[in-house]
């Protein structure tokens, strides 16, 4: 599906460090501990991939890796650590809105939640900043093999009245479980399809 080497890239810090931009990219983003790494090693069929994201040092950088020759994932540093520097917080934020409004390549912000929280405040930041950049985000529910099937009705159902807020929402979300690998293979099509 992504024919071409799936490799690490580069840590970016700063706008000026972004990879050329030869080629249609999605980022991923999330908060720390939604199943970020392990989705993105599940989606790209390497395990330890994402690991290079979640290195000490790595954690504040914007990861690069190729999907092939023909497109790039960008794997956002998590958010919502609840004991985070306020002055790390702005650097990133800064940062986040650089590359959101500014990335022309950028197609699709895949926003990660957990099945059993469903959608926080911090995301609807997330949220409402892609909104205002103009960039398009797809829903990612993970960890679903962990709740009931009523639970999973009930999230559904929260997260769909919450998207229906967001201009920049695409509406259809994809239901995930790296576990059992649900809805891997959808969201890979989604990104070999997006042009
Ligand atoms: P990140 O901080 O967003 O990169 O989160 P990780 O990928 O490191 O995952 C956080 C924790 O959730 C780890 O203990 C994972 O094993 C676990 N996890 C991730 N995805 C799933 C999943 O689909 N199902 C279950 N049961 N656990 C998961």
């Amino acid at each position: 599906l992504f024919a071409g080497p799936v490799e690490f890239v580069k840590g970016v810090v700063a706008m000026s460090g972004l990879p050329p931009a030869d080629r249609l990219e999605v980022c991923f983003a999330g908060r720390s501990n939604v199943g970020k790494s392990t989705l993105i090693n599940a989606l790209t069929g390497r395990k330890a991939l994402a690991r290079a994201s979640n290195t000490p040092g790595r954690t504040q950088e914007i990861n690069y890796f190729t999907l092939g020759e023909s497109r790039y994932l960008v794997d956002l540093p998590g958010y919502g650590y609840a004991n985070a520097p306020v002055a790390v917080v702005q650097k990133w934020q800064a940062l986040l809105k650089q590359y959101l409004s500014g990335r022309q390549t950028l197609r699709r912000a895949f926003v990660l939640v957990d099945a059993r929280h469903g959608i926080k405040p911090v995301d609807e930041e997330i949220m409402a900043l892609l909104d205002s950049s103009a960039v398009t985000f797809q829903c990612v529910l993970t960890k679903t093999d962990k709740i009931s099937a009523a639970a999973r009705d009930k999230v559904l159902e929260q997260v769909r009245q919450k998207l229906a807020a967001h201009p920049a929402a695409f509406p259809e979300l994809i239901v995930t479980s790296s576990e059992k690998g649900e809805g891997i293979a959808t969201l890979r099509a989604v990104i070999a399809t997006l042009e």
